[in-house]
């Protein structure tokens, strides 16, 4: 019997013909490279030692596909952004645990940093596009998730010297850890303001660790006074109260990230069930055949197909510079509620198999969950849709 796939004979959809050999050649490194690595993990591991996931990224960066979309003269590809929601899909599907961090994520290099002084570029965007640093981003407030631009943490000018005292709390901040520096968002006379704040400032604690359901901690970084020179504003001057400016350019695209891998997620979790489901045998019959397990089977398709199709769509008119920021809320909506539907159906056809700890579903099923909730959740995508539509 031939290897099911997600998608069965079918090729899955005609937007995959582009960049075919871009993909091709970002699977073949997973395969050749990134399994190895992963296969000598313990297999109950959810997340691969910090050491191993920045070689994978420096490596990934050393052939161009990591941070692909930044251009060449900052050490990136300068590829379409098709291209890299294609290869987010890509690694989402191969189901190697290690493929993720072969992509920009949430310790990669920040659109917000673009917005940089020339100075700012050089020494803090171009080594993350390299893979060789990591950083952070402290947004999230105790009191301010949703409504992230209600802060309460607060920055002041010494009129004197220019140097800035940064005051609050900080929560919820993946890579805090591991990260060489932070991007802090913080108010200035009620307006967002992104600083660039190395973590070995000594005003710059980290609280409270916070395990997740898988794979990386959070954490608290605690602002105590923390001081920091004139330039540590993103984008010099004309950076102080432009941070939401600044970061709206940038949300749609990291949504349509998150739904690419959303996708990839749910099309590796599909294969599984009907693999399984040609396989495994109830009642004399393989429970393929019965029409509850296809029900499950043939909706994953078709949300999956919805998914991708919308998603490419999205990422299409961003190329084409025409992007709107509720389409890539449609996008991330459908395809983090598809991916969260779709492990959970593809678990429910292995049945206790696909509980026991160690499984790939069992870890998906748990991994998932935050993709209605990070990037902005699932209702505050409706709510950017809703007011397209000319509603509240
Ligand atoms: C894995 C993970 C990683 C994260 N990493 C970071 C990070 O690196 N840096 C960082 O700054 N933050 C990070 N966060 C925080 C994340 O951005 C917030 O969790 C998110 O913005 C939601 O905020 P909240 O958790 O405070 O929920 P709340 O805003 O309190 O929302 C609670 C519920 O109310 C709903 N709700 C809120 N407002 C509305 C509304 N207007 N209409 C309808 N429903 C509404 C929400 O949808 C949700 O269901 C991370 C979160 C997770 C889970």
């Amino acid at each position: 019997m031939s290897t099911p796939t997600a998608t069965g004979s079918a090729p899955s959809s005609v937007l995959e013909q582009d960049h075919r050999e871009l993909v091709a050649s970002f699977e073949s490194f997973i395969r050749r490279e990134l399994e190895p690595l992963a296969a000598e993990l313990p297999e109950t591991a959810d997340l691969p030692p910090a050491e191993l996931r920045a070689y994978v990224r420096r490596r990934s960066a050393a052939l161009g596909f990591y941070a692909g979309d930044y251009p060449e003269e900052l050490g990136g590809s300068g590829m379409p952004f098709t291209a890299v929601v294609l290869l987010h899909h890509a690694a989402g599907r191969s189901g190697c645990p290690l493929a993720a961090y072969a992509l920009a994520g949430s310790d990669g290099p920040s659109p917000l940093l673009l917005h940089g002084t020339e100075e700012q570029i050089t020494r803090y965007l171009v080594p993350l596009v390299r893979g060789e640093a990591a950083r952070c981003l402290a947004l999230t407030e105790p009191h301010a998730g949703s409504d992230a631009f209600h802060l309460t943490t607060t920055a002041r000018r010494d009129e004197s010297t220019g140097e800035w005292t940064l005051r609050g709390r900080k929560t919820f901040v993946s890579n805090a850890d591991r990260a060489d520096f932070a991007l802090v968002v913080a108010s200035v006379d009620g307006e967002a303001t992104a600083f660039v704040v190395g973590m070995d400032n000594p005003g710059l604690r980290i609280g409270q660790r916070y395990e997740g359901m898988s794979g990386e901690p959070m954490f608290e970084l605690l602002l105590d006074g923390l001081r920091v020179p004139a330039d540590a504003v993103i984008g010099g001057e004309n950076g102080v109260g432009a941070a939401l400016g600044n970061g709206i350019d940038s949300l749609s695209r990291g949504r349509l990230v998150v739904a690419a891998m959303c996708n990839g997620i749910a099309e590796h979790a599909l294969a599984q069930g009907i693999a399984y489901a040609r396989e495994r045998r109830a009642f004399g019959e393989r429970i393929g055949a019965y029409q509850h397990v296809q029900e499950h089977l043939v909706s994953s398709r078709a949300d999956v197909e919805t998914a991708k199709l919308l998603t490419l769509a999205c990422a299409r008119l961003v190329d084409e510079g025409t992007e709107a920021p509720e389409n890539a809320a449609l996008a991330k909506l459908t395809s983090s509620e598809t991916a969260v539907r779709v492990v959970d159906r593809a678990l429910q056809v292995h049945g206790a198999t696909g509980w026991v700890r160690g499984h790939p579903l069992e870890f998906l099923y748990r991994y998932v969950r935050m993709m209605t909730i990070i990037e902005g959740t699932s209702e505050i995508q409706k709510v950017i849709v809703a007011r397209a539509m000319g509603l509240g």
